[in-house]
């Protein structure tokens, strides 16, 4: 079985959860993203920049507007780098449902979340994070994939 892990961080815009930084770890690899803004951050609504501006200061610090990946590219992104992957590991529900409605449906997709086992790390704001966070404590996507990582392979070797 190949597995693969992946974090987002993102923004609700619309009612939809909109990936902002994207990280794939299989163990070898890693891959991260950060994607061009959906909508423009003076076209959001008032909720929606209200949400926007919570998440930035105490989530993520990653600025709405930052650009790198134009976001039309995030499907064959997550196809060609879980092209070969049966399961996918990810925390969160929301992060969760993106994925089972974005991914092709043969892969598995496990939220960590549901593992009631109470081992699960928790993803909390470190200062340990990549340039893509202004701010000093955030939730950055590398990281949490390497630390959920390190969480299922030594779950999945001590079957
Ligand atoms: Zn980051």
């Amino acid at each position: 079985m190949k597995f693969a892990i992946v974090d987002i961080q993102g923004y609700i815009v619309n009612n939809e959860f909109t990936v902002k930084e994207l990280a794939i770890y299989d163990g070898k690899d890693l891959k991260s993203y950060l994607f061009k803004p959906t909508f423009n951050y003076h076209d959001l609504n008032t909720t929606d920049r209200k949400t926007a501006n919570y998440l930035y200061h105490n989530i993520h610090g990653i600025p709405y507007e930052s650009v790198d990946v134009d976001y039309s590219e995030i499907h064959e992104i997550l196809e060609n780098n879980l092209s070969s992957i049966d399961v996918v590991f990810v925390k969160g529900q929301a992060k969760a449902d993106f994925l089972t409605r974005t991914l092709m449906s043969w892969v598995h997709i496990i939220n960590l979340e549901k593992d009631t086992t109470g081992q699960v790390p928790n993803l909390e704001l470190t200062k340990e994070n990549c340039n893509n966070h202004k701010l000093k404590c955030c939730n950055c996507s590398i990281r949490n994939v390497y630390v959920l990582f390190n969480y299922v392979y030594n779950k999945l070797i001590g079957f």
